[in-house]
């Protein structure tokens, strides 16, 4: 059973709809404002604080001695190929000459005759030759290990002066997010203060819409807006800023507890009639027929399932923990109904509801 008239509830769902309407229109302006002050800012990037002028004078050694190995491989493959062809004609002369010295042995033996010094000293001309070209490789290696050796030491150079950009970068980059979520924090700051005060001082407005609607708004540039760019510092501001909010969220929900329950005690101290004027018509019929006590919030009968009023036991007229009257009779016709009916449900005559504080 519910006491609200009907256009309240469809005023209230569609203040709802105004007011997410309302804060999704503001979130967008306020999206534009973010985009158009420079609060993303340009975040600066490592490569700005190389040592450009040094790191260039590497790179263009660096690019010579490639290019240099290169040659040298080119180099090395003709060499190899030279050797390989003075390797093949010592060997042929040399398997030529030892045929021709053996036929020639079978028929006389005279180590001493002139073509045989000459053949053997065109041998040894080959020879020579080979070994020539195996004298270019060896050299060529040479070079190319040097070569290698040096690259490598351009290299580690090359590595440390990006390396030497690390830590002035870092600094610059810090101090470039403290700047943007500064700005951030100075346009978020006053809407969560007005925000903060409009929950204090208009919540029972008939205004309250549009102001939920601000406070959807400020919430949503805080966690948005604001929130994804707190300087991180290794996570420590993060969690701590996160610690600090929880510990915020429940000392409030804490001293809201406890004030209800003290004005709940106080409440229960008062005389009926007291206590009766300051419960709401509305709420007082809703939470009687869904089984709660108005006056403590305790539940007085059995629980009922969802959607089905509650039917407390013929004779529970009074409420089991607070003694608070619930169901009263008609002084005319004598039917038991919700006590804060204002007429009687049966004969229509006036409910004498102060009446119920001689009862009570
Ligand atoms: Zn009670
Ligand atoms: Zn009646």
């Amino acid at each position: 059973m519910k006491a609200i008239r009907r256009p309240m509830f469809w005023y209230g769902l569609a203040m709802w709809l105004v007011s997410i309407v309302i804060a999704s229109l503001l979130i967008q302006l306020g999206g534009l404002i973010m985009s158009d002050v420079p609060t993303a800012g340009k975040l600066v990037t490592q490569e700005e604080f190389v040592d450009t002028e040094r790191l260039n004078a590497v790179e263009t050694e660096i690019d010579a001695l490639e290019a240099s190995l290169r040659a040298n491989q080119n180099d090395l493959e003709d060499a190899r190929f030279r050797l390989d062809s003075r390797t093949l004609d010592y060997q042929n002369q040399r398997a030529n000459f030892e045929n021709w010295i053996k036929t020639r042995s079978a028929t006389r033996s005279d180590a001493q005759n002139p073509e045989v010094i000459e053949r053997v000293q065109a041998i040894e001309l080959l020879k020579l030759e080979e070994r020539k070209a195996q004298r270019v490789i060896e050299e060529l290696q040479q070079t190319r290990t040097e070569q290698t050796r040096a690259l490598q030491d351009l290299r580690a150079q090359r590595q440390d002066i990006r390396a030497d950009a690390i830590a002035p970068y870092e600094q610059a980059r810090n101090l470039e997010v403290l700047k943007v979520f500064a700005l951030r924090l100075a346009l978020t700051l006053p809407l969560l203060l007005i925000s903060a005060w409009l929950i204090l001082k208009k919540r029972g407005s008939s205004y309250w819409p549009v102001y939920r609607s601000f406070i959807i708004f400020s919430l949503f540039a805080f966690f948005v807006e604001l929130v994804p760019y707190l300087p991180s510092y290794g996570g420590y501001v993060r969690y701590g800023v996160g610690i600090a909010l929880a510990l915020l969220v429940a000392h409030f929900a804490i001293k809201g507890m406890t004030r209800y329950l003290q004005n709940k005690k106080t409440e229960e101290q008062r005389p009926e009639n007291e206590k009766r004027q300051l419960i709401e018509y509305e709420t007082a019929v809703k939470k009687i027929s869904g089984g709660i006590c108005p006056s403590c919030d305790r539940q007085f009968g059995p629980k009922q399932p969802r959607g089905r009023d509650s039917q407390p036991e013929a004779h529970q007229d009074y409420c089991v923990h607070c003694g608070f009257c619930l169901f009263s009779r008609c002084s005319s016709c004598g039917t038991r109904e919700n006590s804060f009916y204002k007429y009687c449900g049966a004969c229509g005559v006036p409910s004498d509801n102060d009446a119920l504080q001689a009862t009570a």
